[in-house]
């Protein structure tokens, strides 16, 4: 829906404007999204925390043009989620993998080439499963894989055509630590090789502070951005950085508007 005046479509990167979005369930309401309003610049990488059913997945969700908000507008780039979406510019990494259940590792991951009707760049295609740690797999089916495995199909389908505008819902959450660190790491190389404007769903809080040039905290329902904090640490980003007392800091500051002062520091997983 149009609000006119609030028009936001000449700006770039992220602009989310008095979004609100109401499910009707029978007859009960529920308000998922309260004037959340979040604007960031092309380029850049937030992510957004807050306890399960506070609307995270609404807000990507409605920004990938999968859901119609209630009111408010949204864009990336300047473009609507429609536009977004017809530029082939995004990248979607959902938590469900949403891989195509007869196609191989390999033709999965190449699939954007194919409904964007361009050719297969099969060097970028082996590079990126090398990436994500299937060397070996190519030619398995989604069933023959882990649950793990199928997330990091999903993320190599999501990076192969170097979008310029990522939307990751909780892609690391079914992943171990380690193979959740490497992909963070390799995520980080790759976005500032083609820094994309990028929407982070994560429950790690160390992960979203490391990644991030800011960290959207949400309250729970109705859900509503509580603040925005500024991650001003230096990039390039190295893995030592989350043992200064900056780093900390900001740990313990998103800690505190998750959980409250005092509240358990409670980290990742
Ligand atoms: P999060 O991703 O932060 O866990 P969601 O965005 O998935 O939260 O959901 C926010 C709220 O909206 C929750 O209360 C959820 O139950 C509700 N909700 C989400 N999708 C639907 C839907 N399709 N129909 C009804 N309620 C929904
Ligand atoms: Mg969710």
């Amino acid at each position: 829906m149009q609000t006119g005046a609030q028009a936001t479509s000449l700006g770039t990167g992220l602009q989310i404007t008095a979004l609100n979005k109401v499910f009707t369930v029978g007859r009960k309401q529920v308000v998922a999204l309260q004037d959340a309003d979040l604007h960031t610049d092309q380029g850049s990488f937030l992510s957004l925390l807050g306890p399960s059913g506070c609307g995270k997945s609404t807000i990507l969700r409605i920004l990938a043009g999968l859901e119609e908000p209630t009111s408010g507008t949204t864009r990336v780039d300047g473009k609507s989620p429609k536009e977004l979406r017809r530029a082939g510019e995004l990248g979607i990494a959902f938590q469900d993998s949403a891989l195509l259940p007869w196609r191989s590792v390999q033709s999965n991951i190449q699939l954007p080439f194919e409904v964007a009707g361009r050719p297969v760049d099969r060097d970028y295609v082996r590079e990126m499963i090398e990436l994500v740690g299937l060397t070996g797999f190519e030619k398995a089916k989604p069933a023959q894989l882990s649950g793990g495995m199928r997330q990091r199909v999903s993320i190599a389908r999501s990076l192969i055509m170097k979008p310029s505008v990522l939307l990751f819902d909780e892609p690391f959450g079914a992943l171990d630590d380690m193979t959740r660190q490497k992909l963070n790491l390799e995520l980080l190389r790759i976005w500032t090789e083609k820094p994309a404007t990028t929407l982070l769903v994560t429950h790690g809080i160390s992960e979203a502070i490391f990644l991030s040039d800011q960290v959207a905290v949400m309250s729970p329902r109705p859900g509503r951005i509580k603040e925005v904090m500024e991650i001003d640490l230096p990039r390039p980003r190295l893995p030592e950085m989350m043992r200064t007392p900056e780093f900390h800091a900001h740990v313990d500051r998103a800690s505190e508007l998750l959980f409250g002062a005092g509240g358990a520091a409670a980290d990742d997983h």
